[in-house]
Formats: structure tokens, C-alpha cells, sequence
């Protein structure tokens, strides 16, 4: 009888936990806004944890929503991978310098960031316009392009690089995402 309590308290347990990571599971693939993030592999392992840090407080504001997921930290730049990526809806994060930025008509030489239109799929970093730890306040810029957000005066979203009004995702952003993306803003968190 005792042995029987005890299996009968193991099975309880045992399915009690593996379906409880079956819902988990489920959910992210069910939301269907999955989005893989590709990091360049030039990125050392700290400037890839700085995007890291600002794709962890995009997926906080999306609150499950959608979420921003590493597919690798050794992406390889070239036409076919890249062409592949952007089949594929997802995000590329590539390193780049002034020498790339200065050949390209458009990036003048106060761009220390940027992405291939609002709402695309890559983000190039001019790394060598920027400290280490400025990269995680500019990637939460940029990810908020890819997102769909555009420029506006004040915040996140303003063109003009300052730690202080980069240093969340505030309501501007918030709404403007909602609005691309088909989401929530009731459900998103953002900083007051
Ligand atoms: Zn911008």
C-alpha cells in the first residue's frame, strides 16, 4: 500500500511537471511571432552579450507577445545567408566600421547606427563609433526600427544618441510597435 502511495505521488509529480513544460512550450511556438536573431560572428563574446542584454528587455516590453530569441552568435556575412534571413523574417545583426559606413551615400558621419528600412531585418553597427557599453542602449534603438517604430522627438526613439533617453522602452516606442506589429499595448510593459 505504501509502495502504491508512493508511485501513485511519483506519477503525480512526474506528468504534473512535464505538462506543465508541454503548455510552456506550446505557447511560444503557438504566438507564431518567433523571431531567430542572427549576431555576426565578428562581435566578441561581450559585445554579443550587450545585444543580448537589450534583446532580454525588448522580449520583457513584447510580455510574450512575440519573442526575440539568439539563432546564432556566428553568423557569417554573405548575399545568401543574408537573402536567407530575410525569407526567413529574421534578424541580423551585423559589425561593421567607418571605412564600410564611409563608402555608403546615405550614412554620414554622426550615424553610429543603423537598419535597412523601419520594420526590416538588419542592423548595422558602426562599432567603432561607439563604447562597449553604449552598444546595449543603441540595439534597443535599432531593435525598436526593425519593430517598426520611426523617429520622434523625445525618448527612445529620438534620433539623437544620449544614454538617459535611450535607456528604455517608453510608451512612444511601446505604441508604435503595437501598431506595426498587430500587438497589445495593454499588454505590453513599458517604462512610465
Ligand atoms: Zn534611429
Amino acid at each position: 500500500m505504501h509502495k502504491l502511495l508512493v508511485l501513485c505521488l511519483f506519477m503525480f509529480v512526474w506528468f504534473g511537471c512535464s505538462s506543465a513544460q508541454y503548455v510552456q512550450q506550446s505557447y511560444y511556438i503557438e504566438s507564431n511571432k518567433l523571431i531567430s536573431v542572427y549576431i555576426d560572428s565578428n562581435f566578441s563574446e561581450e559585445e554579443a552579450k550587450e545585444i543580448e542584454m537589450s534583446m532580454i528587455l525588448w522580449n520583457n516590453a513584447l510580455n510574450k507577445q512575440m519573442l526575440l530569441f539568439i539563432a546564432s552568435k556566428n553568423f557569417i556575412i554573405s548575399t545568401h545567408n543574408i537573402n536567407e534571413a530575410e525569407e526567413n523574417n529574421s534578424f541580423i545583426i551585423l559589425k561593421i566600421n567607418s571605412v564600410i559606413a564611409n563608402d555608403k551615400k546615405d550614412i554620414d558621419s554622426s550615424i553610429l547606427a543603423y537598419t535597412n528600412r523601419v520594420g526590416g531585418n538588419i542592423v548595422y553597427i558602426i562599432r567603432d563609433r561607439m563604447a562597449e557599453e553604449d552598444i546595449h542602449y543603441i540595439m534597443l534603438h535599432e531593435f525598436g526600427h526593425l519593430l517598426g517604430a520611426t523617429h520622434v522627438k523625445k525618448g527612445l526613439m529620438y534620433k539623437y544618441y544620449s544614454p538617459a533617453s535611450y535607456s528604455c522602452i517608453d510608451y512612444d516606442t511601446a505604441k508604435q510597435v503595437a501598431n506595426y506589429e498587430k500587438l497589445n499595448i495593454n499588454n505590453m510593459k513599458y517604462c512610465k
